[in-house]
């Protein structure tokens, strides 16, 4: 990044300008958004996510902003050694080949520290050429002190007082910059997720009127997983944030002297949401007084169906790049050329893995995929803790491949240990089940895998996953997902029409047994699955149409954006 680049940008200005001109009603904050396979700025589902809800309100004409910050690092990039050793590397990314510095700034207070802050854009066109301007808060200003410099670098990185920092250049520092670029028509601030609340305290500065202050905000909460929402340790979160935090709120936010994010989200919203059904539920027992409804997530269609796929929807469906809704009468697709576009992704797939990993595998052998961050409660390992059961299903079934991808937080122990695992596994077994690891899964990989295997395994721990959505990636592609009944799962599957369920009933609220879920995803391979897709193929590809019809048509961020429009924003 040259800071002459400041320069090229201002002979463009007024041509940035014009596509400001939206008036936009709607400011989306999100710590991560990946809007592009190239622009490294995400780590995971919340990213993914955030990027497909701006692409769907480019396409639908949505006047939103987005506000995130640049990670000109990126999140890292994964390398795995012969024993399973996860290693973190540097992401090379040259900011400049993708976004445009523009030439206005802003600054907030860290500590008694003026912090400086400037900006980049990126423009999301919509399929009509509607534009959704994202911008990225950058504090590598030489005006900055050394660590100030380094605070929008490193997307989850660094200890609790840097992402204390790089939450108030979010939350504050976002909205100063959308008013310092002119913006004064937005009325609706959404935080995706905790990371941005601070932008609370920036209105209710400026206003000084909690009611009016609500009025403005929309609060998507996404996990229930207790260490996934964000708390301070006064100590230094009254020192770092200085005057910003009214003394007539701190009852509402300070817990065990622990400044609550998700608390101070839930303060100041009008409207709160949680991801799916179930977790509206949970959200509701974790924050008990607070109004929770629940908007289920869906995935930007015409980013994760793939290129065969894309030219038979085409084919027989127009008009379904611009409303999703139309897969619904994918039933009227033929079924041998559902299973040519398929094979087609799985060529794709199967030949990457083996030129890359030498992994031996073949087209027609049976393919599950297993993709996704590794952490304990998704159990990466479940399909691999008895090595010989599975054994015994391929010899009896017919041959099984197991791709896996994904990366465990640098910090996340179980995470990496799970990874080992599987590696150990591999060696031990790979001679009769085949199995492979790609390596640094980012959005192209998403992409290929998800339209790639036969079928989408998720095994989280109930009811610990808020949503998921790489399983509406599959169901986009035709492939069939088996996962236990949590999230959007519990939403998505039809038995033996859309996928297949791992464990307790719908109705049963008992938290997973790893050993009944162990059993249950074994039988079901042996007994019904596999058999389905090696004996019973016409019967498997009306199954893949079913995803196609039933779950592509809803799961998809187009809905999820209107939703959002009629119950959040209002507009
Ligand atoms: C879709 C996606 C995810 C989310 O996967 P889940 O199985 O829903 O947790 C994570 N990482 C990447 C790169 C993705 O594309």
């Amino acid at each position: 990044m040259e800071e002459s680049s400041i320069e090229e940008t201002g002979r463009n200005e007024g041509k940035i300008e014009a596509e400001f001109n939206g008036k936009p009603k709607v400011a989306y904050f999100s710590m991560e958004i990946g809007i592009d396979e190239h622009v490294p700025t995400y780590s995971g589902g919340l990213g993914v996510l955030a990027g497909d809800t701006i692409k769907s309100c480019a396409d639908l004409n949505i006047p939103v902003v987005g506000v995130t910050l640049l990670s000109e690092n990126g999140y890292f990039y994964q390398k795995i050694d012969e024993e399973g050793n996860q290693i973190e590397l540097p992401i090379d990314f040259c900011v400049s080949d993708f976004l445009k510095l523009l030439p206005t700034k802003t600054s907030v207070m860290i500590e008694d520290r003026e912090v400086k802050i400037r900006v980049w854009y990126y423009p999301v066109k919509g399929i009509n050429g509607y534009i959704v301007p994202v911008f990225f808060l950058d504090s590598n200003l030489n005006e900055n002190s050394e660590w100030d410099r380094t605070l929008t670098k490193h997307l989850y990185g660094g200890d609790k007082r840097y992402r204390l920092a790089q939450e108030i250049i979010l939350g504050i520092g976002g909205v100063r910059m959308l008013e310092a670029l002119g913006y004064k028509t937005i009325d609706k601030y959404h935080m995706n997720e905790g990371h941005s609340a601070f932008l609370t305290l920036e209105l209710y500065n400026q206003l000084r009127d909690v009611e009016k202050v609500r009025e403005k905000c929309v609060f998507t909460t996404h996990t229930p997983v207790a260490s996934g929402h964000d708390q301070f340790e006064l100590s230094y979160a009254k020192p770092m944030l200085g005057d910003m935090l009214p003394s007539m709120i701190l009852d509402e936010v300070i817990f065990e002297n622990k400044l609550n994010m998700t608390k101070l989200a839930l303060f100041f919203s009008h409207y709160v949401n949680g991801v799916a059904k179930k977790h509206r539920e949970i959200s509701r027992l974790m924050f008990p007084g607070y109004s929770i409804d629940s908007i289920t997530n869906g995935v930007h269609s015409l980013t994760w169906v793939s290129d065969p796929f894309k030219r038979l929807f085409d084919k027989h469906m127009p008009g379904w790049r611009s409303d999703p809704y139309i897969l619904r009468s994918a039933f009227s697709i033929p079924k041998n050329e559902i299973w040519d576009a398929h094979m087609e992704a799985k060529r794709r797939l199967i030949d990457f893995v083996n030129s890359r990993y030498n992994a031996g595998m073949k087209y027609d052998h049976f393919t599950i995929g297993f993709a996704r961050r590794q952490t304990a409660y998704k159990r990466p390992d479940l399909l691999i803790s008895d090595p010989d059961r599975l054994m015994q299903i391929a010899e009896k079934t017919g041959p099984i491949q197991i791709i896996y991808a994904g990366k465990a937080h640098p910090n996340d122990e179980s995470g990496k240990n799970a990874i080992k695992k599987i590696f150990e596994v591999m060696k031990t077994i790979g001679g009769r089940v085949k199995m492979t690891y790609i390596q640094n899964y980012d959005m192209t990989i998403g992409k290929m895998v998800t339209a790639g295997v036969d079928l989408w395994l998720n095994t989280p721990r109930r009811p610990r996953e808020a949503s998921g959505t790489s399983g509406m990636k599959a169901a986009h592609n035709g492939v069939p997902q088996f996962s236990t009944l949590d999230g959007w799962w519990l939403e998505g599957c039809i038995e033996n029409i859309t996928g297949w369920a791992i464990g307790p009933e719908k109705t049963e609220d008992a938290e997973s047994d790893d050993e009944v879920d162990r059993n249950d995803l074994y039988n079901k391979l042996e007994s019904w699955i596999i058999p389905k897709f090696y004996k019973d193929r016409d019967n498997w590809i009306r199954t893949m149409r079913s995803c196609i019809a039933i779950n592509a048509s809803f799961f998809n961020t187009n809905r999820m954006v209107q939703q959002y429009v009629v119950n959040a924003y209002f507009l």
